[in-house]
């Protein structure tokens, strides 16, 4: 496979030629990794200009009514169904709107859409059409949580750099984070916008409680990370995954290393880390990691702090070490 050329199926969802035991029952069962084929193509149809415009020309297109003139977004109706059937005529709409209700963010996906969590994706009016259209939207300052985009949010349409006439060639972001040139600039590019504008969060100065806290965290940290180590499942779930990951806490500071099926936990600091994760208490991580609580539900809840939306990822696979720890010595 040539470099940077994706593949209709992701590279790490092709499984290796191969076979196993698994163990049910005090039995041993011999599995195979095998495959089947069914790729198609399916054409646009009738709907093919507003995906390419959206492909070709960064523009969005709604139908208009040549009676009535309502206009609507996607244009999927060539006939208006309240004018006797008069027909529609294609019409470019603005890429500026608001959302039309308070719009709904997934932090578990399949692992068809792991690479995009957390993503929302609400029902926006463009300036210019008369309903709304599903839309994927983002941020840029660190992770998706709820509040940032509500009903009523301003939100501007962003176009992927590499499009190839999908829906997925255009996502949101609000407003707020923009410039004004790049609130008015038409066509604006996903590589035009600032994605390392999270701040991160201060944290209080440390006291001697908050120091004696860190150190015996991460002393139960060390523990928990020698025993995902040795539970195979565990390490199963980051094979061929690295991050070095940053944690800040007040009472200190640890770099978490994920090496391709091993955790490593040092104090300090990482010259050059892969992303930061920062929590007032480290049993805020340890917790998630042992199982006790939902490093999920601690971003969500703005407990823990992360300072790349894409490395989400790298938590979900965390919090599956800790479930497979955890149903191994229940198991
Ligand atoms: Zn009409």
């Amino acid at each position: 496979m040539s470099p940077g050329v994706e593949k209709v199926i992701p590279e790490e969802a092709i499984p290796e030629i191969g076979s196993f035991t698994q163990e049910i029952d005090g039995k041993n069962y011999l599995v195979m990794n095998d495959a089947m084929f069914t790729f198609f193509r399916r054409s646009m149809g009738e709907f093919s200009p507003f995906f390419l415009a959206l492909r070709d020309d960064k523009k969005i297109l709604g139908c208009r009514c040549t009676d009535c003139g309502i206009v609507r977004i996607p244009p999927f109706l060539v006939r208006c169904p309240d004018c006797n059937f008069a027909s529609t005529e294609l019409v470019e709409v603005g890429d500026i709107g608001r959302m039309i209700n308070t719009p709904p963010i997934t932090y578990f996906a399949t692992s068809l859409f792991h690479q995009q969590v957390p993503s929302g994706r609400g029902r926006i009016t463009l300036d210019g059409a008369d309903t709304a259209m599903c839309i994927n939207f983002y941020t840029t300052k660190g992770i998706l949580v709820p509040g940032i985009v509500k009903k009523g949010t301003e939100m501007k349409v962003v176009f992927r750099d590499e499009r190839i006439g999908d829906i997925t060639d255009i996502f949101c972001v609000p407003t707020s984070e923009l410039s004004p040139a790049q609130i008015s600039k038409k066509g604006l590019q996903e590589s035009e916008l600032d994605w390392s504008g999270a701040a991160e969060p201060e944290l209080p100065e440390a006291g001697p409680d908050d120091t004696r806290k860190f150190q015996a965290g991460l002393e139960e940290l060390r523990t928990l990370v020698d025993e995902l180590n040795g539970c195979e499942r565990a390490r199963a779930d980051i094979a061929d995954w690295r991050r070095v990951v940053q944690v800040k806490t007040v009472g200190g500071e640890c770099i978490l290393e994920i090496d391709d099926g091993r955790l490593r936990v040092d104090e300090g600091r990482s010259p050059k880390p892969d992303f930061t994760l920062v929590c007032e208490d480290i049993n805020t991580l340890l917790n998630g990691l042992a199982y006790r609580g939902s490093l999920t539900q601690a971003i969500i809840v703005k407990d823990l702090w992360i300072s790349l939306n894409r490395e989400f990822i790298s938590v979900f696979k965390l919090e599956r070490m800790a479930r497979s720890l955890a149903r191994t010595k229940k198991g």
